[in-house]
């Protein structure tokens, strides 16, 4: 699960690593150089740890592609492939960004709790009722077009009937 940021850097949600189940925060970017052949990779945010760990020296990626015939075994990228770097002062912004996510959503109370669950794919009980992200992502959506004073309406209601209306008026056409 990763998302890409508006510079393009590909990183994990809250600015965590790209890399699976890495709860790190992502600190270097790693691009294909320009020197390695013809697929291009957008620039992607991992942790230092998984940098060493994933990107290695010609002759470890050799011998791990001796070892596994096939290309099985341990997953691991030829370092002189590609371009490993600090993260740009935007792109470090936006990752600055990322992280500071939680607060965000904390502070913004209830629809907070809906744009938790849609950024990380989340299935997450809400007074009580389980919320999917297709849901969620309707109550952002609604709550996002809404005006003030309709807004002020739909937070007043409860979890179930917030769901509702949000699905119906944003997915479903009117009823
Ligand atoms: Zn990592």
């Amino acid at each position: 699960m990763e998302k890409t940021l508006p510079s393009g850097l590909a990183a994990g949600p809250l600015g965590r690593c790209v890399a699976s189940f890495c709860s790190a925060p992502a600190n270097t970017v790693v691009t294909f150089s320009p020197r390695g052949m013809a697929a291009r990779l957008g620039p992607r945010a991992y942790c230092n740890a998984h940098v060493e760990l994933l990107f290695v020296d010609d002759e470890t990626y050799e011998a791990r592609h001796r070892a596994h015939p096939g290309g099985l075994g341990p997953r691991v990228f030829q370092r002189s492939m590609y371009e490993i770097r600090e993260p740009s002062d935007a792109e470090a912004a936006e990752l600055a960004h990322e992280r500071a996510a939680g607060e965000r959503w904390a502070a913004e109370g209830r629809v907070g709790s809906y744009r938790r669950i849609v950024e990380l794919h989340s299935v997450t009980t809400i007074d009580g009722l389980l919320v999917d992200a297709w849901t969620a992502g309707a109550c952002v959506a609604l709550y996002d077009a809404l005006n003030e004073a309709n807004r002020e309406r739909w937070l007043a209601m409860p979890v179930a009937q917030q769901c509702e209306v949000a699905v119906r008026l944003v997915m479903g056409g009117r009823s």
